[in-house]
């Protein structure tokens, strides 16, 4: 029976252009900005505050401190300077005070003053002939309508085109007035209390118009918290359901079997790698799938670590299946376990897409008549089926998404043992919550196997000698990388003398120039699979002495010989990427050399360059990346395939996001399938966020 709550209630989720004040155009506006009901209003989080809390009267301004002063606008006057610097005054007046306003240089802000208005201005006035005055002050012109915000902290939103921030704040005050009241709080009283939570209303309230500072802050912490542990829900829910599904083989590893493993490895295991082993085989040796990622630096050693884990499973009688992301590094691998494998009655194949025969070998796989495929992409979009599928091992999971296990179910009828790896080392707040659901091995690359690289930044002047120094190791024998950002040309890019980005012009640049006496080859995205495999095979076997490309090769590739790096605006990359492409030289005996050029002078992109240079640790330079960068950088909302956060920060919000998924995990623990009455609104709202990333489907 509709009551009149439920009534009131229907106001939160009618659309957003139904909601008084706001009408169509407007309503255009805010669905650009993914505002489609009136509730979603009360979640537009805004960026920043400003606040008027400390304006100072004219008269009691001081000299070289910054300040914030509330005045009139009396004269506006504009010239131009001798040295041809437009200069434009404003005098202003508050109480019979005044100050001089000045800004160069900006003819169009004349248009926006006029005599009489009244001026909010923010800056630090120095004294100019006894009279104060404020060079380029931060403005705001005052709504005359308005009161003056005297004492306020008002919310600074996002902006799209045909929407100003004095509507918006306009509307979310009448959105806070109308509709936080509806809203029902959705933690159990007993959480909040224990974590000294504000309450849903109040939080809204506060996030858009605080009183304080604090207020904000205390808001902020409430619904952060809210986010991350509706995701530390759905995350333990999901590890939850799967234990819940005992469906893998159990697949016993023996010391005997180990050994046999092991023993057909040309070296001896590194300690983490033994431990990772160790844990694989643990988890396998359970009924319940393993879901566990395996990261770790460049060269720390994956392969091997997959390897036995899929050894393993052949042993036992079931087949295992390794995907990597791209077809080269498919290739690489298959090299590589075949090598391994000599003399084994092993059946190992690769199934990619130019694999031929395909419907052949499709047929000896789903008879069993294969051990292990390796491959990429293609597996899965294919309609292989395994005949008993042991193990799924995913290479680079960064490239793949969340959702790769849930494909896997189309090769086989129970649920294989699953293990990703990533040589983008992973902060744990990135572990935590995008990988949330997987348990975690890492890999330190011990001393004898960290390759040893030289990173220079260079400069247009030391570019010549870099090309020399590149020559002379091409003499040597070696041979070299040169990576660009972009495969072609963007329109007006190509002025003269100015760095070239992207891999096309680089490579005809090079061929004639610094490297016109070398055999050069050229590899990108944009090539056939054959024209790459063709490329990377000419390299590989050392027929092509330089390879310029794009971050394809960014993955994986292993050329030992290569051991000279040129990476061109190199601001453009990543730092885990700028370490991913320097962790293809230097595999060898020869020690490796990188040259990062840049011509930004954008200070963030520096500090980012010379930690690059600076640091050879992956972990450390991932950590870093996520500081300077954000989480969106590190595995784009497109990479992962899960939602962006909106208001937790993982950079700074570690410490909640820890106590968020302690309780997540205790509260699943106790009700896992959140039934009782004080979790339905926790359920609902993860259900509604993360039902159709996590497959969590909305019955309990
Ligand atoms: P990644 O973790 O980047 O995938 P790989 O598995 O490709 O690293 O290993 C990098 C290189 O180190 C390979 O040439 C591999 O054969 C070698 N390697 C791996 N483990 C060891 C080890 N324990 N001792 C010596 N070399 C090793
Ligand atoms: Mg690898």
């Amino acid at each position: 029976m509709p009551t009149a709550e439920n009534k009131d209630k229907q106001l939160l989720w009618q659309p957003v252009e139904q909601f008084p004040g706001v009408g169509s155009a407007m309503g255009r506006a805010l669905k650009r900005l993914r505002l489609e009901k009136a509730v979603d209003l009360l979640f537009y989080f805004p960026r920043r505050y400003e606040d008027f809390l400390e304006i100072v009267p004219l008269a009691q301004l001081q000299e070289g401190k910054l300040a914030e002063v509330i005045g009139t606008i009396r004269e506006i006057d504009q010239h131009v300077a001798d040295s041809g610097r437009h200069v434009l005054y404003l005098l202003v007046e508050e109480a019979k005070h005044y100050l001089r306003v000045v800004f160069f240089n900006q003819p169009f802000l004349v248009q926006k003053f006029q005599r009489g208005q009244r001026v909010l201005l923010r800056g630090t006035p120095q004294s100019r002939g006894g009279r104060m005055q404020m060079v380029q002050p931060r403005f705001q012109i005052l709504d005359p309508q308005q009161p003056v915000p005297t004492g306020r902290i008002l919310p600074v939103y996002g902006l799209t085109e045909g929407l100003k921030q004095r509507q918006l704040r306009w509307l979310l005050e009448r959105a806070v007035d109308r509709l936080v009241g509806l809203i029902d709080e959705a933690f159990p009283m007993a959480l909040r209390q224990q974590l000294e939570l504000l309450d849903i209303q109040s939080a809204l309230r506060q996030i858009h118009f605080p009183e304080t500072r604090e207020q904000a802050e205390a808001a902020r912490r409430r619904l952060a918290f809210q986010e991350l542990f509706i995701l530390q829900l759905a995350l333990a829910t999901r590890r939850h359901r799967l234990q819940q599904n005992p469906t893998a083989p159990t697949i016993v590893m023996t010391p005997q079997i180990r050994d046999r493993i092991v023993g057909r490895l040309p070296f001896k295991l590194t300690e983490s790698q033994t431990v990772a082993i160790e844990e694989i085989a643990r988890d396998m040796a359970r009924s319940v799938p393993m879901n566990r990622l395996l990261h770790g630096d460049v060269g720390s050693g994956k392969t091997a670590v997959a390897f036995a884990a899929m050894l393993n499973c052949v042993a036992a009688g079931y087949q295992a299946v390794l995907m990597a992301p791209t077809e080269i590094l498919a290739q690489q691998h298959t090299q590589t376990m075949s090598h391994w494998l000599l003399n084994s009655r092993v059946r190992l194949e690769s199934w990619t897409g130019s694999t031929s025969h395909r419907h052949q070998l499709a047929e000896r796989i789903a008879a069993g008549q294969i051990d292990i495929v390796i491959g990429t992409q293609a597996i899965i979009q294919g309609a292989l089926k395994f005949k008993n599928l042991g193990l799924a091992v995913i290479d680079e999971q960064h490239k793949f998404g969340v959702n790769q296990r849930a494909l896997l179910k189309r090769l086989a009828d129970r649920d294989p043992h699953y293990l990703v790896m990533t040589a983008t080392p992973i902060p744990r707040t990135i572990s935590m919550t995008v990988f949330g659901d997987l348990d975690v091995s890492t890999l330190i690359r011990p001393d004898h196997l960290k390759p040893l690289v030289h990173t220079y930044l260079g400069t247009p002047e030391n570019r010549e000698k870099w090309w020399a120094f590149v020559r002379k190791k091409l003499h040597e024998g070696r041979q070299a990388y040169v990576i660009a950002p972009r495969v072609a040309a963007e329109g007006g890019e190509t002025s003269p003398g100015s760095a070239v980005s992207n891999a096309e012009q680089l490579y005809e640049s090079l061929v004639h120039g610094p490297l016109e006496a070398f055999r050069v080859d050229l590899l990108h995205g944009r090539l056939s699979a054959e024209e790459k495999e063709t490329a990377l095979r000419g390299f590989a076997l050392g027929k092509t002495q330089v390879l310029v490309a794009t971050s394809v090769v960014e993955v994986g590739i292993d050329v030992p010989n290569a051991t000279v790096m040129t990476i061109e605006s190199a601001e453009r990359f990543g730092l885990s990427q700028l370490h991913q492409l320097r962790g293809r030289v230097g595999r060898g005996h020869h020690p490796g050399f990188v040259c990062a050029f840049s011509t930004s002078d954008d200070a963030a992109d520096n500090q980012r360059l010379q930690a690059f240079a600076e640091i050879q640790d992956g972990f450390q330079l991932a950590e870093i990346d996520l500081q300077l960068r954000g989480p969106g950088n590190l595995f784009s909302a497109e990479q992962t395939g899960f939602p962006p956060l909106r208001i937790a920060d993982l950079t700074n919000d570690q410490g909640l996001l820890e106590t968020s998924r302690q309780s997540a995990t205790d509260l699943i623990a106790a009700d896992p399938e959140l039934v009782l009455p004080e979790h339905l609104r926790l359920r609902e709202l993860m259900t509604a966020r993360y039902g159709k990333y996590l497959e969590l489907s909305a019955v309990g």
